[in-house]
């Protein structure tokens, strides 16, 4: 499953950062995730419960994100929000667009229980 793999990327990047500054835990984890991401955010919570067990993330509060697509028309050069990656631009109907935002899978910031 794509979401558990995630999920023990950032339990190991958290756990690094804890051992670093000798905490006893994670208290709470803030991650951005585009909507274009390809992340599904009930899928994630489902792997988040298995991933974390036994780790210093267990009792971790997780805080999602969410970052709205955007995309510049290669052909207008208009902007605009696309909810999918295949979304035509809405001005000329253009299909080659560039994505600006909305792609990024990464951790916010961690807060670590002394
Ligand atoms: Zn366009």
């Amino acid at each position: 499953m794509h979401e558990l793999s995630i999920v023990l990327s950032i339990v190991d990047a958290a756990e690094e950062q804890a051992r670093k500054h000798e905490a006893k835990a994670v208290e709470r984890i803030d991650l951005e995730i585009g909507n274009l991401a390809g992340v599904d955010e009930h899928a994630l919570e489902f792997a988040w419960q298995v991933g974390v067990k036994n780790t210093m993330l267990e009792k971790a509060n997780i805080e999602i994100h969410k970052v709205k697509g955007w995309a510049q028309c290669a052909d207008c050069e208009s902007e605009f929000e696309v909810k999918d990656l295949f979304d035509p631009c809405p001005i000329c109907g253009e299909h080659l667009i560039k994505i600006m935002q909305g792609r990024e899978m990464k951790i916010q910031s961690i807060t670590l229980l002394n």
